[in-house]
């Protein structure tokens, strides 16, 4: 077979000239809709490319974006790749402190952002010396009239300036071609390096017909930020197939996106549960339908079953519940049927497919217990979460200490999980939130799934409190459905007969809001703060 490298460009190449009509169109940071093409989106990051090079890039550098997802964030992928230098996509809903010890840490050397960012990057720019040049994600007409943003340009000026002319180069596959460091949950951020062969079997991987399922019949819209990992891998598995790709920008409300979805007809999304729980609202209150919505990707955090009935029943959209983490590129497992659950019922096939699903080729898993052995797959026992595979990581980036690899080459997840007979994992914890109660482990997801199945209840989180008797108890902290009442007493009885005795929480308190991570998910540590001292008998 021939020795040919498995490479980003190639995706763009091939979408160019085998779909080359092809929309993309995205929401403008800075107002407005753009469409162009995947020839165009082609010709641009040619441009790009040779701009990158023309300031001096080199092989390796880290080129960094604080962008939404837009065309230009899309065709930074590509170019930056394309040359062999990395895109390195940064969070900006991180604080602060923690976006100057990225860039610093990443040592990038160009920071491209979009309008919104400006004040921000302003701030930044004094504590990160080592970037040389900002670059505005806008045309010339929306640069400040003046800014201590170094060497500060317009991408389009950029663009403008250079030829269509560029031949990528047959890099070595295994070059690095994106960066993304992980939110920080649960400690300092850490960079995850990806590489052009880990990317392209990703994207290959996600798009098969038992993972996402993408085709070239699909418009595609991630709502998962491009900064955060890659937006699930989307923004290269739609051009390898072909599919029109929209880019709603900043536009993460509920109305924007639902124009959107509505305007350009999409098909197939992909978001974290916070974004559909808020869609779902704002679709209920309007008496709104989708026309063209089919099916949306859920992870991130888990589903709760009550967001997928709502979706599937009210609105005819189908959720596919799937797990991953940006050390694992991320797509890991995603939950669809076997065969055996054909003709189930809607309640029951839910039930399967509530679970963080079956393994996609690519990633390897098991669970296995404190003493390192492999646990059964019998959905009872639960353990430490193992993942292995071409685009799992290896170590951190610059990290200075060793990774989370086991002496046999498996990555710790940081999840516990069990993997029923079928196949299908479900992560019943993070291993740090597991409540552990009088020997018996309880699983904080399961709780908070529960709640928000409550009609007064707009979200919800369970933590561990201490207790004399017991060691931990859960503590159930609601925020609850605006203009909605609800006692603590009527959710406490609420679950009642729903899980195991011992599982059932202790206590509820009530809030008016949840403190989240950068990334949506519930930011446990700050509530196990908030709640220092709560204690239950
Ligand atoms: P971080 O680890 O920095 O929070 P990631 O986005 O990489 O950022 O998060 C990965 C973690 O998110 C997983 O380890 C898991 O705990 C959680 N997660 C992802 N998808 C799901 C899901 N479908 N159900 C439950 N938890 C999930």
């Amino acid at each position: 077979m021939m020795a040919d490298q498995l490479r980003v460009a190639g995706i763009i190449e091939h979408a160019a000239k085998w779909h080359g009509e092809t929309e993309i169109v995205s929401r403008l940071p800075e107002g407005g809709i753009h469409r162009g093409t995947y020839a165009q989106a082609h010709a641009r990051s040619k441009q790009l490319a040779n701009a990158l090079l023309r300031l001096g890039v080199a092989d390796g550098d880290r080129v960094a974006t604080i962008a939404w997802n837009t065309h230009r964030h899309f065709e930074l992928y590509y170019g930056v790749a394309g040359i062999g230098a990395v895109c390195h996509t940064i969070n900006p809903r991180l604080f602060p402190e923690q976006l100057v010890y990225i860039i610093n840490h990443a040592e990038d050397r160009l920071l491209f952002f979009d309008l919104t960012f400006l004040p921000l990057v302003e701030k930044l720019a004094p504590a990160c010396p080592k970037v040389e040049k900002w670059v505005l994600m806008a045309g010339p007409e929306y640069l400040p009239a003046a800014s201590a943003l170094p060497g500060l340009c317009s991408y389009e000026d950029l663009l403008a300036a250079e030829s269509t002319d560029y031949e990528w180069p047959m890099l070595d596959e295994n070059t690095a071609c994106s960066l993304c460091y992980t939110s920080g949950t649960t400690a300092e951020p850490k960079g995850v390096l990806y590489s052009h062969r880990s990317t392209l079997l990703h994207a290959m991987a996600i798009s098969l017909p038992d993972a996402l399922n993408c085709s070239a019949l699909d418009v595609i819209m991630p709502v998962v930020p491009m900064f955060h990992v890659n937006a699930w891998g989307l923004p290269y598995a739609a051009p390898l197939n072909g599919a029109k790709l929209v880019l709603p920008g900043a536009g993460m409300d509920a109305a924007s996106l639902y124009e959107l979805f509505e305007s350009e007809g999409v098909t197939f999304s992909a978001g974290v549960p916070t974004i559909w729980l808020g869609l779902l609202q704002f679709m209920r209150e309007g008496g709104r339908q989708f026309t063209s919505l089919r099916r949306t990707v859920v992870g991130g955090s888990a589903c709760p079953p009550a967001l997928m009935k709502a979706f599937e029943e009210e609105l005819g959209v189908t959720i596919m519940h799937a797990w991953g983490m940006t050390e694992t590129s991320p797509l890991g497992t995603a939950g669809h049927l076997k065969p055996k659950h054909q003709g189930l019922s809607p309640a029951d096939s839910r039930a399967v497919r509530a679970k963080q699903g079956r393994v996609v080729f690519g990633a390897d898993m098991k669970i296995v217990g404190d003493d390192g052995q492999a646990l059964p797959h019998d959905g009872v026992a639960f353990g430490d979460l193992l993942v292995r595979g071409p685009w799992v990581v290896a170590d951190y980036f610059r990290s200075g200490t060793p990774g989370e690899l086991t002496a046999d080459g498996w990555f710790r997840t940081g999840d516990v999980a069990t993997i029923d007979p079928d196949g299908f994992m479900q992560i019943t914890d993070r291993s740090k939130d597991v409540i552990k109660s009088g020997g018996e482990w309880i699983s904080s997801i399961d709780l908070e799934n529960l709640a928000v199945a409550h009609p007064a209840v707009a979200e919800a989180a369970v933590i561990g409190v201490p207790s004399a008797k017991w060691s931990e108890r859960p503590l159930l902290v609601v925020v609850r459905r605006p203009g909605m009442d609800v006692s603590a007493e009527e959710l406490l009885g609420f679950f009642k007969g729903k899980v195991a005795k011992f599982s059932e929480p202790d206590a509820v308190e009530f809030v008016e809001q949840l403190p989240h991570t950068a990334t949506g998910k519930i930011l446990k540590t700050q509530l196990r703060k908030d709640f220092a001292g709560y204690s239950i008998a």
